[in-house]
């Protein structure tokens, strides 16, 4: 089968990578890729936010399966803008329709569908420009810090959590009053805190059954001890050494369960991943946020852990018999340095040339902002790429990871130099 993978990242060089280790794959595709994807499928540059372009590549490479990466696709309707169209018929989606994607686009709505379904999760309201007042006098009634989240999508920068009542007050006059975050914080969810040590556990579902994938951390902030400004992710593990058994029972019971029902009942056909953003207080989870893709960079963690074909999962979820297939991960730990450009997430320079990332032996290096520029691999972004390494215990992991990072080089590369330490015993 031909397969086209929407996106540019880490997650996305993993997905071709793991796909193309499957004999029933065919011909691979990605759009728009990286320089690490180009090495092992054929990258297609168009805007992926234009489904005419989607169709068009999809007709004339007789692609069977899409698997959309990122999550703004998902929730703009790439999958029922594929259902509506007769010429698309017989072409799977992995991901889920408008319906469910709605579970990240609107924070309003995937706190409704957890507090209907019965999902453990902070106490919460949401406000508008209208209800500004029942906001403030809400806050008044929580303790510091506040926790104020734009209910669409921000790019990650709208949720703010201040320590300060009337700078919380003043915050949630500008999202809902002067639009900043744009429309995104015209309705604003306003939460209690939740404390805890957070983790992800990602489901990959046909709407009926599901499998859980490994869990997995990442480390948001640019600097070391977790300080400074929020990244896209600058490191990951997978899997997360305080999630025990008893702990991810819970999460399947209290959590995974009721989701997958609530979608039925709620009649939401959903295909794809869930993402799902946890606190683990005390032993117990209560969840922070739905995505409805892979994160970045957990996904070049928790991929390289699964050893049953990809492909034969997507089938399932496409063919809704993902019970029949099936699923191993294997027993070791994971772990991934993200390599970033000097200055990021600030202003950064490109097309700075990357050597070294060949002489891996005992690591996989996924791709992101790379490009391929006069017959060299340069930087294209401010995530650059992610050293995996795998290993018996965390500390061999990362031993791995880091002496493999060491070999690469480009100018101004930064990464931090202490992922996984808070989990070394
Ligand atoms: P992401 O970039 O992770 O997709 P997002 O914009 O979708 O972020 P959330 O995940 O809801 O927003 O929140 C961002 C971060 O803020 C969380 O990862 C968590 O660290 C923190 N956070 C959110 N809600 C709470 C809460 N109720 N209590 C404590 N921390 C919270």
């Amino acid at each position: 089968m031909n397969i086209l993978i929407l996106g540019a990242g880490g997650r996305e060089h993993a997905f071709a990578l793991k796909l193309s280790e499957s004999i029933k794959v065919q011909q691979l595709f990605v759009a728009p890729g990286n320089a690490g994807t180009a090495a092992i499928a054929t990258n297609i540059n168009i805007d992926i936010s234009d489904f005419e372009a989607v169709k068009n590549i999809v007709l004339e490479h007789a692609i069977k399966m899409v698997v959309v990466g990122p999550e703004g696709p998902l929730v703009a309707g790439i999958h029922d803008y594929f259902l509506a169209d007769v010429a698309l018929k017989g072409v799977s989606v992995i991901g889920p329709k408008k319906d469910g994607a709605l579970l990240e686009g609107s924070k309003d709505f995937s706190k409704q569908f957890m507090q209907k379904h019965g999902v453990p999760t902070a106490r919460y309201q949401s406000f508008t420009k209208e209800s500004l007042q029942d906001g403030i006098a809400f806050l008044e009634t929580l303790e510091a810090p506040y926790v104020l989240k734009a209910d669409g999508l921000a790019g990650g920068k709208g949720v703010l959590i201040l320590n300060d009542l009337a700078e919380a007050k003043t915050e949630l006059e500008e999202m809902v009053s002067h639009e900043k975050f744009g429309k995104a914080s015209t309705t604003v969810v306003i939460e209690e805190f939740l404390k805890g040590i957070e983790l992800s556990v990602f489901v990959l579902t046909d709407g009926k059954s599901y499998k859980i994938l490994p869990s997995a951390k990442d480390y948001k902030r640019i600097g070391e001890g977790d300080l400074g400004l929020n990244t896209g992710g600058m490191g990951a593990i997978s899997p997360v050494p305080f999630a025990d058994s008893v702990f991810l029972s819970k999460v399947e019971e209290l959590v995974v369960k009721p989701t997958i029902s609530g979608l039925q009942k709620e009649g939401i056909d959903f295909r794809g991943f869930l993402f799902i953003g946890l606190m683990n207080h005390n032993g117990n989870p209560s969840v922070v946020e739905y995505n409805v893709r892979m994160g970045d960079p957990e996904t070049e963690v928790v991929l390289p852990r699964i050893t049953s074909d990809l492909f034969e999962l997507f089938e399932g979820v496409a063919h809704q018999n993902l019970h029949e297939k099936s699923f191993e991960v294997v027993d070791k730990i994971a772990t991934t340095i993200m390599l970033v450009a000097g200055g990021y997430p600030g202003a950064y320079e490109k097309n700075k040339e990357i050597t070294g990332f060949e002489n891996m032996n005992d690591a996989i290096v996924y791709h992101a902002g790379t490009s391929i520029f006069e017959g060299k691999v340069v930087t294209n972004g401010g995530r650059v790429m992610a050293i995996t390494a795998l290993g018996d215990t965390i500390e061999e992991a990362l031993e791995k990871s880091y002496r493999n990072v060491n070999k690469i080089h480009f100018d101004q590369m930064n990464y931090r130099k202490d992922i996984g330490f808070d989990l070394v015993c």
